[in-house]
């Protein structure tokens, strides 16, 4: 067992993880932190629910504390960008926890919300920017803050800021942060683009892994119902959430509407459900998450974008409703259960016109489901 003292971390800290239930660090942490500390430029590879914010945040605290500089009005200290508002809100409120005790103070800034609030917010200074690329750029085109006083540029979930075309934005601002900086990469996979942009804005890296993609948690048991059609998923659906009364469910669906449709359809039939999903404000799904994570509600509905990331350690069913298009999809969506060490479930159902993307799973995951 490594314990976080034993990792290089100071008391302060130390004490805060204690106080929080953090006792040992997970394999990701202790690979990454005494690499993070001594400045390496790092890519891990990694999926969130492996305890990465903490393998990044910690070390990265650290060193902020360790060089007591309060930042210029309009600046910051360390950059972190993730694909989206929840992953944003979720990184900082992890980084918020271990900064509790410390006068390091952590901004976020994402789309959907107010500009003039967030940039209100920059013109303290911030030691730590937890932002979505886009509504980022938007406050740098508005002189609310400059990157150039960065140290720490850190790079989380870059697969899926790929997936969601983030890649200029990405360049543009890895531009903007000095090259006297300390880099971290984080992806679930590394497609061939990460790979190079990692090349190209990374100083020797040192890599390290945890799950290597395609691997879900070996804890996950997974199903496929096999079903002619599309009216057949749900009934089936219908049938095993009423068998798990007290499970707590994530549905997948492919599109936006066609969750909206399932949501309203459960909650038609009886279910306490929700949805998120592209077409939500930023409040309904806050406002959906929290009420899923309390379990006031037992089914939610999502697609993969909106869901993506997020840490609901509950979770004990995973439904893949669509068969997603893209195969590492479904690992990240199964990884969504089983978290913290506990069981879940998956299941998939397979239309006969899907049977070639639960063929490209297989496949993948290198199994066959039953
Ligand atoms: P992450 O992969 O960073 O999203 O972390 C997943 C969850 O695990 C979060 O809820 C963290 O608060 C929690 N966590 C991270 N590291 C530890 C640890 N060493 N001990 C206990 N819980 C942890």
């Amino acid at each position: 067992m490594t314990t976080f003292h034993d990792l290089g971390l100071s008391k302060t800290i130390v004490d805060t993880l204690t106080a929080l239930g953090f006792e040992k660090a997970t394999p990701i942490q202790a690979k990454a932190i005494p690499l993070v500390l001594e400045g390496s430029d790092l890519i891990g590879l990694a999926q969130t629910g492996t305890g990465k914010t903490a393998a990044f945040g910690l070390p990265m605290i650290e060193k902020l504390l360790a060089d007591a500089r309060r930042p210029d009005p309009r600046n910051i200290r360390a950059l972190v960008l993730a694909p989206t508002r929840e992953l944003v809100n979720q990184i900082a409120e992890n980084l918020r926890d271990f900064v509790k005790k410390t006068p390091l103070r952590v901004v976020t800034v994402v789309g959907g919300a107010s500009i003039n609030k967030q940039s209100e917010m920059l013109s303290r200074g911030t030691d730590i920017l937890v932002a979505t690329p886009g509504r980022l750029l938007d406050l740098v085109a508005r002189k609310s803050v400059t990157l150039t006083q960065a140290r720490y540029l850190v790079l989380d979930e870059a697969d899926q800021m790929l997936d969601l075309g983030f890649i200029h934005d990405l360049r543009k601002i890895s531009k903007m942060v000095p090259k006297n900086r300390q880099t971290l990469l984080f992806s679930a996979t590394m497609p061939k683009l990460i790979g190079e942009l990692a090349g190209e804005y990374l100083v020797n890296p040192k890599k390290v892994e945890v799950t290597p993609p395609g691997k879900a948690a070996d804890k996950v048991e997974q199903y496929v119902h096999h079903v002619p059609g599309k009216d057949q998923k749900a009934q089936i659906l219908r049938k095993t959430l009423t068998d798990n009364p007290d499970g707590l469910s994530l549905v997948f669906s492919r599109t936006k509407h066609g969750a909206e449709k399932l949501m309203k359809h459960l909650d038609h039939i009886g279910f306490k459900a929700a949805s998120i999903h592209g077409n939500k404000s930023q409040g309904q799904r806050e406002r959906a998450l929290k009420a899923f994570r309390d379990g006031e509600i037992r089914v939610l509905v999502a697609t993969d974008v909106a869901a993506r990331g997020i840490d609901i350690p509950g979770v004990t069913h995973v439904y893949n409703y669509d068969l997603p298009e893209v195969p590492d999809a479904y690992v990240h969506r199964i990884g969504r259960t089983a978290r913290n060490g506990r069981d879940g479930i998956a299941i998939a159902f397979c239309t006969p016109d899907e049977a070639h993307l639960l063929r490209d799973i297989e496949k993948l995951m290198g199994i066959q489901i039953t």
